[in-house]
């Protein structure tokens, strides 16, 4: 799982003040430092590890702090709190449309997970709010992602509109939403087109597709083992599209997880799911606050 590692040395370098009688300044310097390397070692971007340290030291080194009868305990408490900032404060709703459909637009390179969470959160949608979703297939470059979605609408017994690979995205989006709206699915989930890099064929795409179905959400899935990586790839979809939300994929494996803790913080859209393993059911809605605990231990 994520964050294995990283949690340990957080915890141990906080372990390290329980154990004194009173604390100083220095000692705080120190946990900082020794937290801030383990931030670093986790790939959390460095702007994010230097506000985070600096909002951390500023508040823990004082006299109100230190002065106090479990010093130790508030210092923990102020590096939940920084921590749980970072990753958002509050945990982000679905942004739902006052009249159905609600249009969930996902995009994302591809391979990051993005066919895989639109059969994961309609399962969802169906289990918690008895939604009646509709599916479209929009990545008309691999018949693969097309016959994938097709195999997951079968799976959840959601329906797939599709129209091959021999018309252009737009008119299938067009033409999909005429469909929803005929037949009052409650969701509309479109699949577009991830290519192995960001550019502007694919930008443009996205970008028509947007204007036409003026989605509510414009989820970005992004896999949380490229690291850094996923970071840049947020940044420059929020530049191009104004996404609305992220959802970080592949948090089961191996990965060192700093990406996840940078990117609400880089692009200043919230998470609002993650992906937890290949299987339908493996999605968790992302809160911050639970985040930050589970780290922290
Ligand atoms: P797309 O190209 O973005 O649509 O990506 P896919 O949905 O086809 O997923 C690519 C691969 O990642 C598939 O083998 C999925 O099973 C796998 N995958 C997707 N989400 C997760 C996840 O949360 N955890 C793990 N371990 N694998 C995932």
């Amino acid at each position: 799982m994520a964050f294995e590692n990283l949690s340990e040395r957080l915890q141990a370098a906080m372990s390290k003040l329980r154990r004194k009688g009173t604390i100083k300044e220095a000692d705080v310097k120190e946990m900082m430092r020794e937290i801030r390397l383990a931030l670093l070692e986790a790939d959390v971007n460095l702007q994010v590890v230097r506000q985070f340290t600096k909002r951390v030291s500023e508040r823990a080194v004082g006299a109100e702090v230190l002065e106090t009868l479990n010093p130790t305990q508030q210092i923990v408490k102020i590096v939940d709190e920084e921590l749980t900032k970072v990753l958002g404060s509050e945990t982000a709703e679905l942004n739902k449309s006052p009249k159905i459909p609600t249009i969930i637009m996902m995009v994302g390179l591809q391979g990051a997970g993005k066919t895989t969470f639109v059969g994961k959160l309609a399962n969802y949608l169906k289990k918690n709010e008895k939604a009646r979703p509709l599916m479209i297939a929009g990545d008309v470059y691999r018949p693969a992602a097309i016959d994938q979605l097709k195999v997951l609408g079968h799976q959840l017994d959601v329906p797939v509109f599709d129209m091959g690979t021999d018309h252009s995205p737009v008119e299938i989006v067009r033409q999909g939403l005429a469909v929803a709206k005929e037949n009052r699915n409650d969701y509309v989930f479109i699949d577009t087109a991830g290519r192995l890099h960001i550019d502007e064929t694919l930008m443009n795409e996205l970008k028509e597709i947007q204007e036409l179905a003026q989605p509510d959400e414009i989820l970005l899935t992004v896999d949380a083992m490229t690291g850094q990586d996923a970071v840049t790839v947020a940044e420059s979809f929020n530049e191009q599209l104004g996404i609305t939300g992220v959802v970080v994929t592949k948090l089961d494996g191996d990965t060192r997880g700093g990406a996840a803790l940078s990117i609400r913080a880089v692009t200043g859209k919230p998470i609002k799911f993650t992906g937890t393993g290949e299987k339908l059911t493996d999605i968790e809605v992302f809160h911050p606050d639970r985040m930050s605990s589970r780290i922290l231990g």
